[in-house]
């Protein structure tokens, strides 16, 4: 049976892989309505217990992704279940996979904001906001601005990418990477928070003052991740829901419950 045969009288997801289908088919609504993609680019996500990821039929519109577009591929890019074609630039999901085996969820983005930091000579996208820790060991900019079509192009990127968390590409986009598709959402939003944040600075004529390495190592001390992330996906997706982003359907699989809300630590 395929997946989506699997899915579709399964509306509340079951199953690891109905659940990471779900929840990257919710991703991507959610990323076109916040602005960070929008008649392209990609969200992908591993499925547990397979050798194999789950991503977008390519041709989908960003802001109707369901579980019937969601394809099962394999990392010779095979699509092993699913009606339809992944996206063309497949290259830099499987290429990031294999480099990556730390890594389970992956965007690839056509943001704007996060462009214009890689033609500006001189200036640097850096972390700023303090949610911007997490790109604290650095971002950096692949030199290809073209479609990533090809193997090599998608390894190339991936060597670029390193063991950071993001990667911009040269007059084209970017990448990141997080430990699943919720973690990866909350990095997005707060990804484009920060580059705005840098633009402002930039557009009011000022220099920027990124965080200091003492500002970081206060700010990790605080953090509560895992928290972070479940209250963010809450809140984003109740708001999805009520404005008919996300259907109603989807609220039973997606939405924490108040048990998962509660923190059990105020600091790790
Ligand atoms: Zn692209």
């Amino acid at each position: 049976m395929s997946l989506t045969e699997q899915l579709r009288p399964a509306r509340s997801a079951t199953s690891p892989a109905e659940q990471v289908a779900l929840e990257t088919a919710a991703t991507t609504r959610l990323l076109e309505a916040e602005g960070i993609l929008d008649y392209s680019g990609h969200v992908s996500t591993r499925i547990p217990g397979r050798d194999a990821f789950t991503i977008q039929i390519g041709s989908t519109s960003r802001a109707e992704v369901s579980l019937e577009a969601m394809l099962v591929v394999d990392y010779d890019g095979k699509v092993l279940e699913g009606d339809g074609q992944p996206p063309s630039e497949l290259p830099i999901h499987l290429e990031i996979f294999r480099a990556r085996p730390d890594v389970q969820s992956v965007l690839h983005s056509h943001m704007e904001l996060a462009i214009a930091f890689t033609m500006m000579e001189g200036v640097t996208l850096l972390p700023m906001r303090a949610r911007a820790s997490r790109w604290k060991s650095g971002i950096p900019v692949d030199p290809d601005p073209s479609h990533i079509k090809l193997p090599e192009q998608g390894r190339a990127l991936a060597k670029t990418l390193g063991p950071h968390h993001a990667v911009l590409m040269r007059a084209h986009g970017l990448c990141l990477v997080a430990e699943s598709v919720r973690a990866l959402f909350i990095d997005a939003v707060h990804f484009k928070e920060n580059a705005a944040a840098q633009m402002r600075v930039l557009q009011a004529g000022a220099r920027p003052i990124p965080l200091t390495d003492a500002e970081i190592e206060k700010i990790e001390r605080m953090e509560m991740r895992d928290w972070h992330i479940k209250k963010l996906w809450n809140y984003y997706v109740r708001k999805a829901i009520d404005e008919g982003i996300l259907p109603p359907a989807w609220k039973d699989p997606l939405v924490p419950t108040k048990e998962m809300l509660k923190r059990d630590k105020m600091m790790k």
